[in-house]
């Protein structure tokens, strides 16, 4: 059987562009819906677009002659596709270059060659430097071309291919970084991945990045300092790293909280006492990690290097002693809540996991293991299914993890919208793993594993949720409500549905 069937001008049988036949609408010969545009006439009829586009992306065997191959042909009695040759389709999909059997894209070429074609037009030709002509050898190995023609539309790509081949925009990370953008790390993705550019540390990038942003519109007392610390005392240590081919996730991860932290304080010791770093006192220092979270002893670095510089060489900071402190108080537990609430020291996913462990004492191990299907929408408001019963979610909170549901991570490595998990893991169809969030909350400061949950047990008996809002400034009509309840046991608190004032 001749595999390419040609015969019939495809001009007059295949409409290659769409035409309207605003006098006559007939049914599609696949799916019988009535189309004014059609994309072919084939023996069996007119096809809609959508009948069309199937049809020439159906590979497999025919079932008529046996031959692997192209199956745009209309279903035999079995409803199984059948071959070109088979089905007397009149054209021939072959592609006229590679010989390939698929869809035709720009005349009669497959989507791989019309892909090599069009970067060929926007690179200015067939690349010589290597970096270039390997990128085009990538993005058309990719199993997609289609995808890639698509993407390949958008007006941002094209230049930045256009400036890469005109050498505008060397085919560097330096170059690359000139043209910051989505389309620019994709491209820098693809690149390092085949070996046509170094690997490049990630995290130092968004960290000068990071320390630009934090320090903006900050008084010159407190920005000056906090610049030079970040500067010298971690930019440089980071750079080295990153020289030296380590990891410099976890090390930016703390100086952001060192920085973060003594920006806090700074600002704390402006506005309250008008003193600068270097004016500051060792009460200051110690008033200031007496009423507050665990994680404000972070501003140790800070005095540190304060002292070695001269800048303050009274100032001592004790090394944080939360590992060895037996329990949490309330004023800790309230501060952490808070801080989980609005700070920005962690990811919208630890802070929602932290908070669901200081409100209602739910180990971590259970948290990352939690369904959003706990969760519900009343009338009344958030619920959450942690026992038999729903439990009430009060504000600030229900906002919170609405918002947090609203944009879980690592969803498009998983099972899409559809997976199950509150927490999902970057490993399709898993949640995230406990010790990953213990790690990431612990490296915050917040040492509250198993052995403290009892005591974060009782802690939530005293002050229960709702209360918790209150004392966080929010909610007060529910107050007295709650505050009846306060001394009843935690199982009956969780156990129970509570209405509304
Ligand atoms: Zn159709
Ligand atoms: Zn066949
Ligand atoms: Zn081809």
């Amino acid at each position: 059987m001749d595999p390419k069937p040609v015969g019939l001008c495809p001009r007059r049988t295949v409409r290659g562009r769409p035409r309207a036949t605003s006098d006559r609408h007939d049914p599609c010969a696949r799916c019988g819906r009535n189309i004014p545009r059609l994309a072919a006439t084939w023996p069996e009829g007119r096809l809609c677009f959508t009948c069309y586009f199937n049809a020439v992306h159906t590979h497999g065997t025919c079932p008529a002659c046996l031959q692997d191959r192209l199956l745009p042909g209309p279903p035999n009695a079995d409803g199984h596709p059948t071959c070109v040759a088979c089905a007397e389709i009149p054209y021939d999909f072959h592609c006229q270059r590679c010989n390939v059997e698929a869809a035709h894209h720009r005349g009669r070429l497959c989507a791989r060659c019309a892909l090599r074609d069009g970067l060929h037009d926007l690179l200015g030709g067939e690349p010589n430097q290597p970096a270039l002509a390997g990128l085009v050898d990538a993005l058309c190995v990719d199993d997609r071309p289609e995808s890639i023609i698509v993407w390949k539309r958008s007006a941002k790509v094209q230049e930045l291919l256009r400036t890469l081949g005109d050498g505008t925009i060397p085919v560097t990370h330096e170059g690359l970084d000139t043209v910051p953008g989505k389309p620019t790390e994709h491209l820098r993705a693809i690149l390092q991945h085949h070996g046509l550019l170094p690997q490049r540390d990630q995290y130092l990038p968004r960290f000068e990045q990071w320390i630009d942003a934090k320090l903006a519109g900050l008084p010159d007392d407190v920005g000056q300092p906090v610049r030079h610390f970040a500067t010298w005392h971690h930019l440089r240590r980071i750079r080295a790293k990153a020289a030296a081919g380590a990891s410099t996730r976890g090390p930016v991860h703390s100086a952001k909280q060192e920085i973060t932290e003594t920006v806090k304080f700074l600002l704390w010791l402006h506005e309250t006492y008008q003193r600068t770093a270097a004016t500051c006192t060792q009460q200051d220092v110690d008033e200031w990690i007496a009423s507050g979270p665990t994680t404000r002893s972070a501003i140790r670095t800070f005095f540190v290097v304060a002292t070695k510089t001269r800048l303050n060489t009274t100032v001592t900071v004790q090394h944080r002693s939360a590992t060895t402190s037996p329990s949490l108080s309330q004023d800790q537990r309230l501060a952490w809540i808070h801080e989980l609430l609005t700070g920005t020291s962690e990811s919208l996913p630890y802070r929602v996991a932290g908070m669901l462990l200081l409100l209602y004492a739910q180990p971590l191990v259970r948290v990352v293991a939690l369904p959003t299907s706990i969760i519900s929408n009343s009338e009344n408001g958030m619920t959450i299914a942690l026992g038999t019963h729903p439990t009430d979610v009060p504000e600030p909170f229900a906002s919170t993890i609405w918002q947090h549901l609203a944009s879980r991570p690592n969803l498009r490595t998983g099972a899409g919208s559809n997976n199950p998990w509150l927490f999902p893991s970057t490993l399709a169809g898993r949640h995230l793993h406990p010790g990953t969030a213990m790690d990431r909350l612990r490296s915050l400061g917040v040492n509250l594993l198993g052995a403290r949950n009892r005591a974060i047990g009782e802690l939530v008996l005293q002050c229960p949720p709702s209360l918790v809002a209150e004392a966080l400034g929010y909610s007060p009509q529910v107050a007295f409500l709650h505050a009846t309840k306060a001394a009843e046991p935690w199982a009956r608190y969780a156990g129970r549905r509570i209405s509304s004032p």
